[in-house]
């Protein structure tokens, strides 16, 4: 049997204990109350560090002597670009960008007693890990949008890289200057949920889409236009690594219309051999990057 330990930070940070890749117990969440905005944004570094450790502690063996519980592998999650267990870039959580995450954290384990190798994920391949885990794909490419106050892209298998698929360029139109990176036509500058927010100063996402469904002109177009850059940026993935699956999930997942989206992808790819994908929308939970997480690490500590 193996066990680990995957924990996802986001807005919040979640922890629970795999055992032979399943979920067993109770997930452990930071801050415990979930209506508490932006607190983890506010915490420092090291604080953060110190939390994730009493979790994975409190996980390993629920306080009960020995206390160094067997475990084969901590997964961690975050979002950003994460390459050899250093978070290189990280918007939504500023104070982690440049943190070498898994020395630091195998450091505070060690003073709780836990010697485990740790692997440090991006959140969105997290999420394609554990799509791929919990539907017994394992051994096929898996590849995940998620959709909220940024664009992520994940894939699964792992493969070395940047893979920042939200800053994708998907419109030549010099006025869509929205990103939160600076960079001109991105993805993320059109979907994203602050994107938005900058471009319809007088309407929350929400009722950019509320009006659309009701026929006013600009709203609709601007629909139209956030689904045919997703289209536009999952034809280049398609044109580049091959049809398969993808997967559409994040808090604002509940814009995406698939039928729409399908028929503008079907303007874009028209090789016959590229045509077989498939989209699917997941419903948003913290358990599926989780079991991604540990996964993930299992694979890369396993070989
Ligand atoms: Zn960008």
């Amino acid at each position: 049997m193996t066990t680990a330990i995957g924990v996802v930070i986001t807005e919040h940070i979640v922890a629970g204990r795999l055992e032979d890749q399943q979920l067993t117990g109770k997930l452990l969440h930071y801050p415990s109350d979930p209506e508490v905005p932006d607190e983890l944004a506010a915490i420092p570094d090291s604080e953060m560090v110190e939390i994730i450790a009493g979790q994975i502690e409190t996980l390993a063996g629920g306080g009960k002597a020995p206390r160094k519980t067997q475990l084969d592998a901590i997964g961690v999650a975050v979002p950003g670009i994460v390459r050899s267990g250093v978070v290189e870039e990280s918007p939504n959580l500023p104070q982690i960008k440049g943190m070498r995450l898994k020395e630091e954290l195998t450091k505070a384990l060690e003073g709780h007693g836990i010697a485990a190798a740790v692997h440090i994920a991006n959140d969105a391949d997290a999420i394609a890990a554990g799509v791929a885990a919990t539907r017994g794909r394992l051994d096929k490419l898996t590849r995940v949008w998620t959709i909220g106050n940024g664009i992520g892209y994940g894939r699964w298998p792992y493969v070395e890289g940047v893979w920042e698929g939200g800053h994708i360029t998907v419109t030549l139109d010099p006025k869509e200057h929205y990103c939160g990176c600076g960079g001109i036509g991105h993805l993320e500058g059109i979907m994203g949920h602050r994107a938005m927010r900058l471009r319809f100063l007088d309407l929350e996402p929400e009722e950019v889409f509320a009006n659309a469904k009701e026929g006013d002109k600009r709203c609709r177009e601007f629909v139209d236009l956030w689904h045919r850059a997703l289209a536009a940026a999952t034809a280049s993935f398609i044109h580049l690594a091959g049809p398969g699956r993808f997967y559409f999930t994040g808090c604002n997942v509940g814009f995406l219309e698939l039928p729409l989206l399908r028929s503008h992808l079907e303007t874009m790819v028209k090789m016959s051999p590229l045509q077989s994908f498939s989209l699917e929308i997941l419903p948003q939970d913290d358990e599926t990057a989780l079991i991604g997480a540990g996964v993930s690490a299992l694979r890369a500590l396993g070989g």
